[in-house]
């Protein structure tokens, strides 16, 4: 409390000095009364979303960029899908929704959980959110409290670590290791779990690593977590129709599920169904953690979008045929990235099982030196250079936890990642 009567003072005092002075200075000393929130200073801005913008600032100047940054499909919304948000909008569902979601899409979802994950539940157990995001973000504000720690498998999902902090929690990182496919391995689940450890994050398939955990690898990590009642687990699923080849989804619920009371599932139909911007999620958890969100969401955002619930709602109940032919269309597209990056010198990588990214180790390449002189440090380095130099835009491996990667996302058309992967072999073929 020590700082309470400076800040006071402070303010009075320049409150009072304000009245001397000119209108132009007195708009910035007003500034100085808006002090951004601690919770909200430690949290990092996010990675993805400030690299997109560089992305979208050159575009303006008329440069070509390759956006393989932002992770989201290049399909369309399906169009029964849209006839069902245009057709809900026109029939007057334009108003608030109860806070939890329409009972019909709460409905669709515990049909779909119980029908393709094998996760028996109530409507009380459903909650619909502005996005798989809100969704984590609500469950990690409703259960953290100062010093609680939440255990994340690097690579991480950019945006895990921030809504811990801001949630007054701490990100406990578990290295991932290249051997174990970056999949997170019981015995370091087991060392990175403490007194003050209430969750675990798992998101198969994996962003960034495209890792896709089998029922098995979910049971083991399970086991764990059945010896510390206190821990509870969160499994984002928001890539659960991106499976390739011989990998099959599965969902910690179903791995284990008397611990069904403990976990926390998350999923939406963002990814699955091309509708990123339509901003509507789902998530199955114990009653009392769901009502802990919606009671949290009822205080923010109230209801997730009416109409947007209408079309995740067609997205659920409709006909999802068309997953399989965008999926080969992601499997192919994966082959095309993976053929020619693979031949370049000083860059690794390995295939991805399920999601739309490659994960690429470009640790070789750096400390090497671009053309004009430039010495590229690190994977931030590179990835600036790449921009720069051939508009290619990918992420930095650091902010997935990751140093010495970029993250390339392959949801593009065949001939924009062919072109974009030609690019960046021409820039690596220039470092010395
Ligand atoms: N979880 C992961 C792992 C993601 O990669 C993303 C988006 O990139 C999300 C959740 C957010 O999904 P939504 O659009 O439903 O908020």
């Amino acid at each position: 409390m020590s700082f309470r009567p400076e800040r006071v003072g402070g303010a009075l005092a320049l409150r009072g000095a304000e009245r001397k002075r000119p209108a132009a200075r007195r708009s910035r000393a007003s500034e100085r009364f808006l002090k951004i929130s601690e919770r909200i200073s430690r949290a990092p801005e996010s990675g993805t979303v400030k690299l997109s913008q560089i992305a979208r600032d050159l575009k303006a100047t008329g440069r070509e960029v390759f956006e393989l940054g932002e992770g989201e499909p290049d399909f369309d919304t399906p169009p029964h899908v849209v006839e069902a948000a245009h057709k809900a909008a026109l029939q007057g569902q334009t108003r608030y929704t109860s806070v939890a979601g329409t009972p019909e899409l709460r409905a669709a979802a515990v049909e779909k959980l119980r029908i393709e994950n094998s996760l028996q539940c109530g409507p009380a157990s459903v909650v619909v959110g502005t996005g798989a995001k809100q969704l984590i973000f609500n469950a990690l504000l409703a259960t953290l409290d100062p010093g609680d720690e939440v255990v994340i498998p690097a690579p991480y999902w950019v945006s895990y670590p921030g809504m811990v902090r801001i949630a007054d929690g701490t990100p406990v990182i578990v290295a991932g290791e290249v051997a174990a496919g970056f999949k997170l391995r019981p015995e370091a689940l087991a060392s990175a779990i403490g007194p003050r450890t209430r969750w675990v994050i798992l998101n198969s398939p994996g962003n960034p690593s495209g890792a896709v955990y089998s029922i098995e690898e979910l049971a083991a990590l399970a086991e764990v977590v059945r010896g510390h009642p206190g821990v509870c687990v969160i499994s984002d699923d928001i890539y659960e129709k991106i499976v390739f080849g011989q990998a099959r989804f599965a969902t910690m619920a179903e791995a284990a599920p008397d611990l069904m009371d403990r976990i926390l599932t998350v999923n939406g139909v963002s990814k699955s169904h091309a509708m990123t911007g339509w901003r509507i999620g789902y998530a199955a958890g114990p009653p009392d953690l769901i009502a802990a969100m919606v009671k949290l969401q009822g205080q923010s955002t109230t209801n997730a979008s009416s109409v947007g619930q209408a079309a995740a709602l067609a997205a659920l109940t409709g006909p999802q045929d068309f997953l399989a032919s965008w999926r080969d269309a992601y499997e192919r597209r994966r082959g095309l990235v993976d053929s020619i990056l693979s031949e370049i010198p000083g860059l690794s990588l390995s295939r991805p099982d399920g999601a739309f990214y490659h994960f690429v180790n470009c640790g070789e390449l750096l400390g090497a030196t671009a053309p004009d002189g430039t010495a590229l440090e690190d994977d931030t380095g590179f990835c600036g250079h790449l921009l720069d130099v051939a508009g290619v835009a990918v992420v930095p491996g650091s902010e997935f936890g990751t140093p010495g990667h970029f993250r390339l996302c392959f949801a593009k058309s065949d001939d924009l990642l062919e072109r974009a992967c030609l690019r960046i072999r021409d820039v690596v073929s220039q470092l010395c």
